[in-house]
């Protein structure tokens, strides 16, 4: 595979980051990860937008411009032959020279890296005929979820623990209600009515989710942006979860209780349906 590091294509096994490199010692980094159809990346504007903004609640710089991260991301999806699949991008704080919490002086080079990771089944993903089952946990994560950091220790122990109970995912409890999923933001379905939790720095600020929203807004469903229970998604019509590397996902199971009929229900279907559709329109 050939990756992306700080200007060069590089064969992956030649890309060398510092010891000292912050997003190694501190998780001083932040990430975006893009889905690539048909050879295109989907939501780059919506990606961009964000790793702006996380680069900004940090301090942290970057000259790279939107055309030259496109012109990246299109280089590699060429250079490794991706029809479907996912682009990741890092940005650090780059090589501190040493460690130490303080930042390193200004004009310290970031450390940028992207690479592909090629998934042929990513929009048929079998997962989502059959929906997935979840667990929930509470949410030890810090307190700004809306800055996309790659300190993922905790959902990456959430992961774990789905898995070894024999589920899929967790979903994040903080104050009797629901926060978001391990990686993905969180919907449960009432009739034609679709409740997510509203945007604040509890979650993160789905790229996925505000397409989804607006979407849902358009085909007629009732939208509304409230925090909800454990008890009442396992009371729902339906659930379901988004981000970038999955679309829409429905989810049949919480905490051992079946929702509904045990399989994914008609408004998730729809909804993956027309996501794929319009994001696959507006792909770059
Ligand atoms: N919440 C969290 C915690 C995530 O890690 C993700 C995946 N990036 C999402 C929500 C979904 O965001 P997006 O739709 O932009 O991928």
């Amino acid at each position: 595979r050939i990756v992306y590091l700080n200007g060069d294509y590089l064969p992956e096994e030649e890309a060398k980051i510092s010891v000292f490199d912050r997003g190694f010692v501190m998780g001083d980094a932040v990430y975006e990860v893009t889905s690539v159809l048909g050879g295109k990346v989907l939501e780059f504007e919506g990606h961009m937008a964000r790793l702006e903004r996380s680069m900004n609640e940090l301090e942290m710089h970057c000259d790279l411009t939107r055309d030259e991260w496109l012109a990246i991301h299109r280089e590699l999806i060429a250079r490794n032959g991706i029809d479907e699949g996912l682009v990741y991008l890092q940005v650090s704080r780059g090589n501190a020279g040493d460690r130490d919490f303080h930042y390193p002086p200004e004009g310290t080079p970031p450390t940028v890296v992207l690479y592909t990771q090629a998934k042929p089944n990513l929009a048929d993903d079998p997962k989502a005929k059959v929906g997935i089952k979840v667990i929930s946990l509470p949410d030890l994560r810090w307190h700004r979820r809306d800055i996309k950091t790659v300190q993922l220790l905790y959902p990456s122990m959430a992961k774990m623990a789905a898995e070894k109970a024999g589920k899929n995912d967790a979903w994040f409890v903080e104050g009797g209600y629901v926060t978001e999923g391990s990686s993905n933001n969180v919907y449960i379905v009432k009739g034609n009515k679709i409740v997510t939790r509203h945007l604040s720095e509890d979650i993160l600020h789905g790229i996925t989710r505000a397409s989804l929203l607006k979407y849902a807004a358009e085909a007629q469903m009732e939208i509304e942006e409230r925090p909800f229970t454990i008890e009442e998604a396992q009371g729902a019509d339906e659930a379901f979860f988004t981000s970038a590397s999955a679309f829409v996902m429905p989810v049949v199971e919480i905490d051992g209780v079946t929702l509904g009929a045990g399989s994914p229900g008609p408004v998730a279907a729809r909804l993956r349906e027309i996501y794929l559709d319009e994001s696959r329109k507006s792909a770059v």
